[in-house]
């Protein structure tokens, strides 16, 4: 009898094991892959990327034993969240940018980025960001093409209480930089930001004026502002800029109106610069520092 009852304890494990637990095999998850492509493509993540994603998933599941408990659902997101976690942190940048503007005084900003992306909107909130961390800022209104733009920053400035440096329409732009960068020299401003033109990103005219304003006013940094609602077009604008006029990090904007974020990832994957800011709003106050697990969980909720 004792020997009954070591041997159904010994054997009991292995057939409740075989009861509880599943292992998946590439079959079980082919549907699922195939899905989750349609969709991540519709949600412009760029072919590269989505290859990745799902390599990255058929390895992280094919292989894994699941208790009958465990709910495929949760394992295939955990499994998602990690691999956009890494995807969104291969250039990322913790870069403490208004400690950094306190080390060289004035610091003088660049600001890139085709009509309409949001650029201008941008400055303004970055303007606040940096008065709200206790930094003096001059702005360089250098889209002397768009009048639009002037009153723009015009009103914005008012309304932050931040000095702006105004050219002539059709004016030059490098000189207005170069204006307000003496400006902040002699009134000991901390920080330069600087709009530029954004016509048409294949303009000729226009690689050479932005040039020419980089050449003038040595910037300390130089940010390309992209809009994530643009869908691949914002990666065709980040290459034309690499490649015309170089920049060091990127803001992406209007993130709070795309459910997708498929361009966030394109972009962290492919640009080799890091995002380093979002824009998440109208408000001054809807710059918000870039941070990859908070965009990876956002985008698998
Ligand atoms: P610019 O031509 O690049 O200077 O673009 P603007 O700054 O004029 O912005 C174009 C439009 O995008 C405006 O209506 C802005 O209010 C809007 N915008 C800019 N940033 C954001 C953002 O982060 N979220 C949303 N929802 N709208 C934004």
């Amino acid at each position: 009898r004792s020997l009954e009852e070591t041997e159904s304890k010994e054997i009991k494990p292995g057939i409740l094991g075989f009861l509880r637990y599943k292992e998946i095999k590439e079959d079980d998850i082919l549907d699922l892959i195939e899905e989750l492509r349609v969709e991540l493509l519709e949600d412009d993540v760029s072919l590269e990327v989505t290859d990745k994603i799902l390599d990255d998933l058929r390895k992280e599941l094919v292989g894994k034993k699941i208790s009958r408990k465990e709910n495929l659902e949760d394992l295939v997101k955990n499994s998602l969240k990690k691999s956009l976690r890494e995807i969104l942190s291969k250039n990322y940048s913790n870069i403490d940018i208004f400690q950094i503007s306190k080390d060289k005084k004035p610091f003088v900003i660049v600001f890139f980025g085709v009509n309409g992306v949001g650029k201008t909107t941008t400055i303004a909130k970055f303007a606040y960001l940096l008065k709200k961390n206790g930094l003096s800022v001059i702005i360089a209104a250098s889209d002397t093409f768009r009048a639009a733009a002037q009153e723009q920053l015009a009103y914005h400035a008012s309304k932050l209480e931040v000095p702006l440096v105004r050219g002539k329409y059709g004016g030059d732009p490098a000189s207005v930089a170069f204006d307000a960068i003496q400006s902040a020299k002699s009134r000991n401003i901390d920080v330069v930001l600087i709009d530029t033109a954004g016509r048409m990103h294949t303009d000729k005219d226009l690689t050479e004026e932005l040039r020419r304003v980089v050449r003038i006013a040595k910037p300390n940094m130089k940010i390309l502002v992209l809009d994530s609602l643009a869908g691949n077009d914002a990666l065709a604008q980040a290459e034309y800029f690499e490649k015309n006029i170089g920049y060091d990090a990127v803001i992406l904007t209007k993130v709070d109106a795309d459910a997708k974020g498929g361009v966030a990832l394109s972009l962290a994957y492919k640009l080799g610069k890091p995002v380093i800011f979002v824009g998440m709003g109208q408000d001054y106050d809807s710059l918000i520092k870039f941070n990859p697990d908070w965009f990876a969980d956002r985008l698998v909720s």
